[in-house]
């Protein structure tokens, strides 16, 4: 599960996971869709791209 908010800024970033996983799962790059979801903050796309990261590792074992 991602995170509700940012640990940094405190930003909502649960509600925007399911595009962000939907889009890059379509070949998009995940840059791309942070910026079109309005995440400009480091912190912020950091949540994304290390819990992808997370879950690909995760991912044979569920
Ligand atoms: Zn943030």
């Amino acid at each position: 599960m991602i995170p509700v908010r940012c640990f940094t800024c405190g930003k909502v970033i649960a509600e925007s996971w399911e595009e962000y996983k939907r889009r890059t799962g379509e070949g998009e790059d995940p840059a791309t869709v942070l910026d079109d979801l309005k995440f400009v903050r480091y912190c912020c796309r950091r949540m994304f791209l290390a819990h992808v990261e997370l879950v690909d590792t995760m991912a044979p074992y569920q």
